[in-house]
This record gives C-alpha cells, structure tokens and sequence, in this order.
C-alpha cells in the first residue's frame, strides 16, 4: 500500500461517518489472523472490537475458509426465487434449532438494517391481513436498529439522526430508557411510562421493537431482564408483536446464546446479523412464528412483500452455517465467562477516575463511559501507539473482543485503556 493509495482512500472513498472534506485518519490494514490486525506498515494490533460485535471467531479462520472455498467451488451466487439450495437450509435448520422457542420461519437479507426492515415490514403486513391499520412502533431512548429509513425512525430520536431527516421519517412511541442496571434491584416503576404509552396508543401500535438487555450503538446501556418479561407480558395481553432486535447481542456475545434468553423470553420477530457469519461477510436472518407467518400469507397480497436480489447467498450462508457448527461445539460458553471474569476484576478500578461516569460489563462487553465525549481521533492514536484496536464513540470506550482472545491480549486491552485515562485526563 503506497502513500498515494491512502491519499486515494482520503480523496475519493466514504467511510462510516466520516467527512469528505475533513476525513479522520484510516489506518491500513493488509491482513488479519486470529485475534491480529495486521497494518500495512508491519505494525499488529490487537482487535477489541471484533470488527463491530461480528468477528467472534476470530479472522482467517480455517473451518470458516474451507467452508468458503467449499461453497464458491459450487456457486458463490444464484436467486432464491424459485430456486433453493443446501447451504440456506442447513443454515436455517441450525437457526430454527437454536433460536428462542416458536421462531420457526426464516427470511434470510443482506445487512443487518434490512434484518429490521424486514421485521417491521412483517408487523405492519399482519396487521393489514388482520383488517386493522396499526403504523406505529413502540420503543426505547437510546436504542440502536440500523441506518436506513425504518430503521432510522425506531433509533435514538436525540443522539441519531432524526434532526437530520425531519419529515422523511415515520415518528413513533419512544418510552424512556430502562433505568434498572441488569445486576441491580428490579423498580416496577421503571416500566411505567413504557406501560402507560402503550395503553393509551394500544389500538395503533403495531409492534414493540427493542434490543434485549444491552442497548448497544445508542449508549452501550445494559438493563435489568425483568423488563423484558414485563415486556412480552404486556404483548401477550395486548396482542402487539414484540420484535427483538438480536442483531448485536447474538451469538453468544452477552454470555446467554441469545440475549432475551437472559429473561427467559420468546420474542414473536427475531432480527439477527453481524455475528452470523462469524464476521466473515454481509447476511442477515430475520425469523418469525407460524402464527405471524400465517396471518401475513394469508392478507391481501397473499405473501410477504420483500425479496432482495441476493437473499439467501450461498457464500453467506455456507459460511455462517460453519460459524454456528463452531458454536455448537460450546466452548464460546467457557470463553465468554472468561472475558466477563477479566473485564470485571480489569476495568472496575477505572471507576475511580475522575473523568469516568461509569464501568459496565456483561458477557464479553466491557464499557467505560466517560463523563465527556472522547476526542476519538486522539485516542485512537493512542490506542494504536500501544498495539491495540479500540474504536470509542462519544462518551463511550469500550471493548467487545473476538471470543478466542488469549487473558495476555485482553490485558493488553484493558491496559491501554488504564494507560489512556492515565495519560490522556
Ligand atoms: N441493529 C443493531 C442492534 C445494531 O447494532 C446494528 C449495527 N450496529 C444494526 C441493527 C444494523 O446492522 P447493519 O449495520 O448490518 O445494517
């Protein structure tokens, strides 16, 4: 990689929310193995992120290779109109078999944005076939679900884009973010202004769409269990759908396989992603029951009205089947109660600082919410300058590493960011 490729990247390329005319620094990376990102100058990170909660296994995994190279010596591609393949049903035969209980219809998208798309596309068909016109969605503050229109108009209304695209964007409930921490006391006022918005919209609301236990791009929130059991008792009573956006805490990352499985919930639309595929490329899963998937078959259009040019990708799917055989294999269990045993004894003392508001860990997330935003390009150099790759946004640092890091390499972690609060405030 030359200095003029990365003036090309700067000049010509986008990045996840980046400016074209002030981009923030990209760093290089030309490979990477296991729990290593290899940079273009010879120098090695090690991955705190997982590449956005996705990369559990780690990189250039060799059960995952063979099951790419198995499946593109096959077909890389073809349509999943009219036509079917084994790769998408092994797939979702393993998804139907470890997902919550009743989830038993699979559509299989590209992204995870889509993943919610298709969720509330679903809500809104069964109640059109059950001749009721319900168009809004119930919610939490601080929730994340993806970046495209739906999606957007269910996130964060003050820290996500709403501002931005007023007027584009359907508006919806939003009930106040849990309060309740997951190891703290359960208040049953927490749900309170969830409850009361959702009696007095009741006969409009559609669906409750929210992520279980952790809130993860909107604020990295980790809330108390029993509200989501309150939640699926008041869906059960009222009828509305509640759809449970898994899409980064699947797969094992909060210690549970799924989180609702932490209240010992079934949602009724589950939206998978990220993870999927151990991180090896784009795919998504949204799953629903054979009572949704009955009432939508039989409204007015006599089906459901999506159907993505690659949905069901063989590639994609070929190798998350072999992510979910390694899952299977149930040492993610073991490894993930590591993580949180280290993250806890290694990032509680930072609470002392002065400058950090909170310390939060669950499975294998470890938060540190400082009590101004972070000045993310400084940081990052920070980061990198210790041979660790930490990506902070806003007021948060925080850590979500593959699943087969070494308790020498998450210390590494966790030290470079004692070392950043030490030097940086
Ligand atoms: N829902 C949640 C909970 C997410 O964290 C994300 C991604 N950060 C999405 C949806 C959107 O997924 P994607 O970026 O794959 O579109």
């Amino acid at each position: 990689m030359t200095p003029a490729d990365l003036e090309f990247d700067q000049r010509h390329i986008w990045h996840p929310y980046t400016s074209m005319i002030q981009p923030l620094p990209t760093y290089a990376v030309e490979s990477a193995q296991g729990v290593l990102l290899n940079l273009a100058d010879g120098r090695q990170l090690i991955d705190g992120m997982s590449s956005w909660w996705a990369a559990i296994h780690g990189y250039n995994h060799p059960q995952l290779n063979q099951a790419a190279i198995e499946q593109i010596g096959k077909m890389s591609h073809v349509m999943f109109g009219g036509i079917t393949h084994p790769a998408a049903i092994a797939l979702s035969k393993q998804l139907v078999a470890i997902t919550p209980e009743g989830l038993e219809c699979v559509f299989l998208a590209d992204s995870g944005s889509v993943a919610v798309e298709v969720s509330l596309k679903m809500a809104m068909q069964y109640w059109q076939a059950r001749g009721e016109k319900r168009q809004k969605l119930l919610t939490l503050r601080h929730g994340y679900h993806g970046d495209t229109f739906g999606a957007m108009a269910v996130c964060d209304p003050q820290n996500s884009m709403h501002s931005l695209y007023q007027g584009y964007l359907p508006e919806h409930l939003f009930a106040p973010a849990p309060q309740c921490r997951f190891d703290g006391e359960w208040h049953a006022e927490d749900i309170a202004p969830f409850v009361a918005l959702l009696k007095e919209h009741e006969k409009d609301i559609a669906a409750v769409i929210l992520e279980p236990v952790v809130q993860g791009a909107g604020g990295m929130r980790i809330y108390h269990p029993e509200y989501l059991r309150q939640v699926r008792k008041l869906c059960d009573e009222t009828g509305i759908l509640m759809i449970a956006d898994e899409i980064a805490t699947g797969f094992g990352r909060t210690g549970k396989l799924f989180a609702c499985e932490h209240a010992g919930i079934a949602p009724d639309i589950l939206c998978l992603g990220k993870a999927l595929t151990g991180g090896y490329m784009t795919l998504s899963a949204t799953l629903t029951t054979r009572e949704v998937a009955n009432v939508i078959s039989n409204g007015e259009a006599g089906c459901f009205m999506h159907g993505p040019t690659f949905m069901g990708n063989p590639l994609a799917c070929a190798v998350a089947s072999a992510s979910l055989s390694l899952l299977a294999e149930n040492r993610w269990p073991q490894q993930v109660a590591a993580i949180e045993e280290q993250l806890n004894a290694e990032l509680a003392p930072l609470k002392l600082h002065p400058a950090v508001a909170d310390v939060r860990v669950l499975g294998a997330i470890g938060v540190v919410e400082m009590r101004q935003p972070v000045e993310m390009a400084h940081l990052q150099q920070h980061f990198v300058a210790q041979g660790v790759w930490i990506r902070p946004f806003g007021k948060l640092i925080y850590l979500m590493p593959p699943y087969v890091i070494t308790p020498e390499q998450l210390r590494q972690l966790t030290q470079a960011v004692a070392s950043a609060l030490q030097q940086l405030y």
